[in-house]
């Protein structure tokens, strides 16, 4: 009978000695294959690469302990993989002498086996950097489905084993092992841990399924191919050397647990459970042993590991995978293994009621008087932290004793909390709160909800009451001590103090604060504690982000898209930073609208001021409407003195084509590719961008002649030779004129905005404005995106041209986002639209609208925010330079002053763009916590056009983040 394997018999497997120089050799001999043999990595086998002229190959010289059986089962495993799940690829295993898959190879010691396998091209998943996307996850997911439905018609084929690595046996593997755990405190942590796990899995153990798994489907055995759009997708399994009958959610588990070194998160994992379970559900059991399950794997990876690592010093991989498993072991552990177990369940099961405990009153005043706290709104949209409040030191405290006429404060329990956000950071903050938190006017009494016995722990005191509930108290001067009934007074809340309430039926003390990915799985184990301060609450739940995005697409037409894939629901704006309903700050790099930055006081308390006098319509006479016209007109050079107000960038851009109409009798239109002006008829019509449009160029009316996008990058012409977009737009408008048809207007945008920030080549307005004056036709500078000061150098893009156009069309910056626009042109051309009848826009030059235009002129002047721009945008363009030297995807950095382009592309020579990994690396962005968006009829540029007063910390993590995503992986 053969002899097989038992890891209990047989701890210790040293890796198989063979040189390469051997291995050659041997592969020379048995499959007549001459190639250049190098080493790969593994525990305990010894595996080489094999480059022959005509394919690559895989010598995996087994580990001298397991059988021939064994590895004819692998073979047969991966051919069936292989033939039920082609899309995924596997090693085939290549007959040797005698037709065997498994064939001998003379070593020293035992008789040990040898096998050539096919080399499944790509590179493991794991080589990658360490981020894994959501959807490279599910993939992984989808993977260790497809191949666990494969593996489970081999029920029979597969001689029994008892291995180190079948999670049956991980208890008693982290029992045998934990004493090589050399990190400070590991034995215990490794033991206690699964001791807890395999208590949390015995009632389950003997009735999950079994079936034949693979055992070790990790990120280490997936091959990975590189996709579209830059990410590293799975594609094929290796090392099929762990195959064995064992509980089939194993190898979901095994899978899962491997994730955990990507990310410090354990939610990460969840993309993975969800794909598994659509295509192979998951059971009630099996989703309560699977936390278990993970905890238990990564016990018996770390101890493993370190083993493998003492008695094999030599084995490189083995070392060099220690601290690796060792975080697993960390973030597996990171949580208590029920919150890890409901964080699992809620991942594809529907959420659960929430829980409430129930007790006698907690706080009271003199007079016997239970105390009931008013409720403390610190949530995103709380009216109590406009202006910054929210980040101020203290900032809870003070808007808790800010309200009037109460005794206590108390803020909901799991109220996302904007005061704990944190700005220019990577990860979520810790912003909900596992209990209520109460805020004292006066002074109270604290008593207890139940009967128990007083237990001390740092900061709290724990009082153990009914069906194993602890109720935790942060902040409150206790001094009973030992046993006390319900309702005996505990101690004193002192006035101005704040006192955490907290229960749980956790065996450890809950942290109070925890971020939104893990706060409903945290919350099944800390229910809530407001009913004992409030008998009459009823608890609530806030409406989700995913609900409201359903009432969104069902009532507002879709065709108005999101950003993100994942919209966060953003409900405040304070500088340059926004923030989403869990407290979670980005730094918004794409608003050119808020050129003040977001929440700015002085403009909502002029408009708020301005709106109780009045608004009205620009018939009316009044004073805002004068100054602001004013105002704006003296931003512009001679003769461009006269204004007219509307409300945005179309309607400006559309009321500039009509004064080239009304003024020259004329129709037709020189506008440049590439270009969008706006949404109506008209300048819709003159907008040839695809990123907008996807029909623009095909659906031209015959008055709109376009000509090159004059860019210098990657155009018609390049570099020095840009200087042609000039003389060949110039030909093209004295041809139109020779051929009867000479323009009413050439219309541009100053600096190329919608191209990516790209200047002008030096000298193309002045030829083709003298050009356009030549045929007698208006030059339209449409400032809307790049003017008022974002430029830094320059307040308007045409100076940057060193020509002044006829007419100008402003928006977007002008108001802030209050709806704004403006066309300035000369008073004969103003009054050239006569012939069209009278002007009028209804809130176009309201007072409302003029108050904030003017206070937005006043804050760029106040606060030097052209000269920020300046500034700033110098640093942040050093900076992706800098980047730009070591990331060959960034093809060039376009722009000046802060409206900047950062390009992307795959290959630097063919300057082939790169739309799909720039749409992916947006969303790395937001999970960074930056607002970022692709722009270009390519899609390939990094539009950065930023509120005007960035700061340099602000560019800089900005950089920062873009250098990790390109360095980690998108
Ligand atoms: N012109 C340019 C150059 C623009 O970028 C835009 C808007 N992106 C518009 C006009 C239209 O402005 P609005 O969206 O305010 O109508």
């Amino acid at each position: 009978m053969t002899q097989h394997f038992d890891f209990f018999e047989e701890a210790a497997l040293p890796a198989p000695e063979i040189t390469p120089t051997q291995a050659a050799e041997y592969v020379q001999a048995t499959y007549g294959i001459n190639g250049v043999v190098t080493e790969l990595g593994s525990q305990q086998d010894a595996n080489f690469l094999v480059d022959a002229d005509d394919a690559r190959y895989v010598l995996k010289v087994s580990n001298a302990a397991f059988t021939r059986d064994d590895l004819e089962a692998q073979d047969l495993a991966a051919a069936h993989v292989a033939r039920l799940e082609p899309d995924i690829h596997v090693p085939v295993a290549i007959p040797g002498p005698g037709g065997s898959t498994v064939q001998p190879i003379a070593l020293e010691g035992r008789p040990t086996y040898a096998r050539l396998v096919t080399f499944v091209a790509g590179d493991v998943l794991s080589d990658s950097s360490s981020y894994l996307a959501p959807e490279i996850v599910a993939a992984l997911g989808d993977l260790a489905a497809r191949t666990s439905r494969a593996l489970a018609g081999l029920a029979g084929q597969v001689p029994p084993r008892s291995l180190q690595w079948d999670l049956r046996n991980a208890a008693e593997v982290v029992t045998r092992l934990a004493d090589f755990v050399a990190v400070p405190g590991g034995p215990d942590a490794v033991l206690l841990a699964a001791r807890t796990a395999a208590k949390a899995l015995a009632p389950y153990a003997g009735t999950l399924p079994l079936q034949v798994i693979h055992g070790d489907l990790t990120d280490d055995n997936v091959i990975a191919a590189v996709d579209a759009d830059g990410r590293r997708r799975p594609v094929g399994v290796i090392d099929f050397g762990d195959l064995a009958e064992s509980w089939s959610i194993a190898e979901l588990a095994v899978t899962s647990t491997s994730l955990l070194h990507h990310s410090p998160d354990p939610s990460t994992i969840l993309p993975a459970i969800v794909a598994y379970d659509r295509i192979r559900p998951i059971s009630d059991d099996e989703l309560a042993a699977l936390g278990p399950l993970v905890v238990l794997r990564a016990a018996a990876l770390a101890v493993s590991g370190q083993q493998q690592a003492q008695v094999d010093r030599d084995n490189r991989y083995a070392t060099e995978n220690l601290a690796r498993e060792w975080a697993i072991f960390e973030r597996a552990t990171s949580v208590p293994l029920e919150v890890l177990t409901e964080l699992i369940r809620a991942s594809v099961r529907p959420p659960r009621e929430r829980r409430t405990a129930d007790g006698s009153a907690l706080l009271w005043i003199a007079q016997d008087r239970p105390v009931v706290p008013a409720m403390l709104d610190l949530s995103t949209t709380s009216i109590d932290l406009h202006d910054g409040l929210f980040l101020v030191e203290g900032a809870e405290a003070a808007a808790a004793l800010k309200q009037d006429g109460s005794v206590a404060v108390a803020v909901p329990y799991l109220q996302p909390r904007l005061t704990r956000t944190r700005l220019n950071s990577f990860e979520a903050p810790a912003s909900i709160g596992l209990g209520v938190e109460v805020f004292a006017v006066q002074d109270l009494e604290v008593r207890a909800p139940w009967a128990g016995v007083i237990e001390r722990h740092d900061d709290a005191v724990a009082l153990k009451g009914p069906e194993g509930m602890t109720l935790w108290l942060t902040g409150a001067n206790v001094s009973a001590e030992g046993a006390v009934d319900a309702g005996e007074v505990l101690g004193r809340l002192a006035a101005q103090a704040s006192l955490r309430v907290q229960v749980s039926d956790l065996d450890t003390r809950p942290p109070f604060f925890v971020p939104a990915s893990l706060a409903a799985a945290w919350a099944e184990s800390c229910p809530d504690p407001t009913g004992l301060i409030n008998p009459a609450a009823v608890p609530t739940r806030a409406a989700s982000r995913e609900a409201l995005l359903d009432r969104r697409d069902n009532a507002f037409a879709t065709v108005q898209e999101h950003y993100f894939r994942e919209p966060p629901q953003i409900e405040r704006g304070w500088q340059n930073h926004l923030f989403d309903t869990e407290g979670r700050s980005y730094l918004d790099m794409v608003n050119n609208v808020s050129i003040l930055g977001h929440g700015h006081p002085r403009l909502a308390a002029a408009i708020e001021r301005q709106w109780r006098l009045l608004n009205t319509n620009s018939r009316f006479h009044y004073r805002a409407v004068v100054e602001f016209s004013e105002r704006l007109a003296a931003l512009l050079p001679e003769p461009l003195d006269t204004v007219f107000l509307v409300n945005s960038g179309t309607e400006a851009v559309d009321l500039a084509l009509r004064l080239a109409w009304a003024n020259t009798g004329r129709r037709d239109i020189v506008a440049v590719r590439e270009a969008y002006h706006g949404w109506s008829d008209a300048t819709d019509a003159v907008s040839t961008s695809v990123a907008d449009n996807p029909n623009a160029l095909d659906s031209r009316p015959s008055w709109v002649h376009t000509v090159a996008a004059p860019n210098a990058y990657r155009g018609q012409y390049r570099g020095p030779d840009a200087d042609r977009y000039g003389e060949d737009a110039v030909a093209s408008i004295n041809k139109l004129a020779e051929a009867g048809h000479p323009p009413a207007a050439f219309l541009s945008e100053s600096f190329y905005g919608n191209a990516g920030g790209m200047a002008l080549p030096d000298g193309y307005l002045q030829a083709v404005y003298a050009a356009v004056r030549r045929a007698g036709g208006l030059c339209i500078a449409d400032e809307v995106q790049v003017g008022y000061g974002r430029l830094g150098n320059h307040f308007w893009g045409f100076e940057q041209q060193g020509v002044v156009p006829d007419v100008v069309t402003v928006a977007k910056a002008m108001g802030n986002g209050h709806p704004l626009g403006a066309v300035i042109t000369t008073a004969a051309i103003a009054e050239g639209y006569r012939s069209q009848g009278y002007f009028f826009s209804s809130a176009g030059g309201s007072p409302v609208s003029c108050v904030a235009g003017t206070v937005v002129l006043n804050v760029l002047r106040d606060e030097q925010l052209q000269e920020n721009a300046r500034l700033v945008g110098d640093h942040l363009r050093n900076r992706l330079l800098e980047l730009a030297d070591r990331h060959p995807i960034i093809g060039a950095v376009h722009g000046m002053g802060l409206y900047v382009g950062v390009e992307l592309v795959r290959d630097r020579s063919t300057l082939e763009p790169a739309p799909a990994e720039t749409a992916a690396i947006c969303e790395r962005m937001r999970e960074l916590g930056v607002i970022m968006q692709p722009t270009s009829d390519r899609l390939c540029v990094l539009k950065i056009k930023p509120p005007l007063g960035i700061t340099i910390a602000d560019a800089d993590f900005f950089a920062d983040a873009l250098d990790r995503v390109l360095t980690e992986g998108w």
